[in-house]
């Protein structure tokens, strides 16, 4: 089981989230061709190794917020609140 570290609650078990997806996904403008939009709407980056995703603590402090985990073995790095700088995944050089 994972342990998910809430950046308002703490750590707390995954059955307490709600995964949301890949995070930082850019709206298109409004005016953008049907292309744009349909890659907005369906595609993801799939990756495999460090990414960053949305997830909800549904029930605790109900909020969203980002979380660093690596798909390939499940790790899970820094959580952060939605709106602050994207940290570095871990044993990332900057
Ligand atoms: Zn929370």
């Amino acid at each position: 089981m994972l342990i998910i570290p809430c950046p308002h609650c703490g750590p707390r078990p995954e059955t307490e989230f709600v995964y949301g997806g890949e995070a930082h996904i850019q709206r298109p403008d409004v005016a953008a061709d049907d292309y744009t939009w349909a890659n907005r709407l369906f595609l993801r980056d799939n990756v495999k190794g460090w990414t960053r995703e949305r997830w909800r603590h549904d029930p605790g402090c109900g909020r969203w917020f980002n979380l660093c985990r690596n798909t390939a073995t499940n790790e899970v790095g820094q959580s952060y609140i939605m709106g602050a700088p994207k940290p570095p995944f871990p044993n990332q050089k900057i």
